[in-house]
């Protein structure tokens, strides 16, 4: 039997979006190689980029040739060149377009710390050490897109609204991944003031029943944003709404206190959009200074959620951790026990060495 071979999209974008993604692929080629897996990579246009080359932020080309990838990795797009342009020509537009073409309901920030950068939280290292959770949130529906929806003179309104299908659909996300983490789920919703909520609650309850070997709790939204600060250690996958979700995740994310940290993920439909959670950082781009661990952790996250090549995934987030804990260090999170102050393509030859052995 030959090897297992994969398709994968690569969308560079702007920024340090060039710079970190050719980490990535450095760190992806090596452990395809360790592992016995092949890699085919198409590359696609979007943002700033494709405005300069083709006109729009999102060429049909992108949309085309995405849908026919086992997954995509995606740097950054964005930067100052191209702020002043009218909103739909926009680099983020372009994204925002890109998501909805894939049809990417489910948004997947997980949040860890590791134990080297402890001091870089402002939470106390008691209260962060170990922390390893997954926000799964609801991205296409709720109060954000829920009709009607106006803004009269006198009032204005919004309309929390969720489906049956919604909700089983992104609960069936919350307990697959689940199974492959501390299969625990904690979800969390308003259920005690909203009926959509109280709705929300016994479908998900439902979906439970077809996971006996995952635990389901409940809480409520109010509850966990305390909850998180608290004690973020208790929760495994947090599954939750739009609204709710978009301002957990980005407490969460900041328990590990650096940006340069984090990868993210859009799924749903059959191919799925891997990607740091830090923006094109057009502060910094061109330096060979940016932090490419985000994007390296996208792709652990692409080969374990997209792919099943768990053990390939796995060697990538122990790589992390030695290479942390061996003291090398960008620039951004040098202030943290670095022993070498290394370039972006320093750290990913080291990962990609280390994935290697
Ligand atoms: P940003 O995340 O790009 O940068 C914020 C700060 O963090 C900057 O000081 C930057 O240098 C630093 N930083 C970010 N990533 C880093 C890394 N990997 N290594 C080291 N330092 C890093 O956010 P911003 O400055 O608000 O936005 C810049 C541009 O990025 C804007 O055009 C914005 O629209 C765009 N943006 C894009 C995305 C995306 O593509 N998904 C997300 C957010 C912002």
């Amino acid at each position: 039997m030959g090897n297992k071979i994969y398709k994968i999209g690569i969308i560079k974008g702007d920024g340090i979006g060039p710079e970190i993604i050719e980490e990535a692929v450095k760190v992806l080629d090596a452990v395809s190689t360790k592992m016995n897996f092949e890699v085919n990579y198409e590359e696609f246009l979007l943002g700033g980029i494709a405005i300069d080359e083709t006109g729009v932020p999102l060429p049909d080309e992108t949309i085309k040739g995405v849908q026919k990838c086992d997954a995509v990795l995606f740097g950054a797009i964005g930067g100052p060149k191209w702020d002043n342009l009218e909103r739909h020509l926009r680099p983020e537009t372009g994204l925002l377009g890109l998501r909805k073409a894939m049809g990417t309901y489910a948004n997947l920030r997980p949040a860890m710390v590791y134990d080297e950068l402890i001091n870089a939280s402002t939470l106390k290292p008691s209260v962060i050490q170990g922390v390893d959770l997954m926000v799964v949130r609801e991205l296409t529906g709720g109060i954000y897109f829920g009709e009607p929806r106006e803004n009269l003179e006198d009032k204005a309104y919004n309309t929390m609204i969720y489906t049956r299908e919604e909700v089983v659909r992104i609960a069936k996300v919350a307990f697959d991944i689940a199974m492959k983490r501390d299969k625990r789920v904690c979800s969390v919703d308003k259920a005690n003031v909203l009926e959509v909520s109280q709705f929300w609650r016994d479908i998900v309850e439902d979906v439970a029943k077809d996971y006996p070997e995952v635990e389901l709790t409940h809480m409520y939204v109010d509850n966990a944003a305390m909850q998180l600060i608290r004690e973020p250690k208790q929760f495994d996958v947090i599954l939750t709404g739009n609204i709710f979700g978009d301002i957990l995740s980005d407490a969460a994310s900041m328990l590990s206190g650096s940006i340069g940290l984090l990868p993210s993920a859009s799924t749903g439909n059959k191919v799925g959009l891997f990607e740091p959670i830090h923006g094109s950082a057009p502060d910094i781009a061109g330096q060979g200074i940016a932090n490419p661990l985000a994007t390296i952790s996208s792709v652990s996250m692409m080969l374990k959620y997209a792919l099943g090549e768990d053990e390939a995934s796995q060697r990538i987030d122990d790589a992390i951790h030695k290479v942390l804990s061996e003291g090398y260090r960008t620039g951004d999170i040098s202030a943290y026990d670095a022993k070498e102050v290394c370039a972006t393509s320093e750290i990913g030859s080291l990962i990609a060495d280390y994935v290697s052995r």
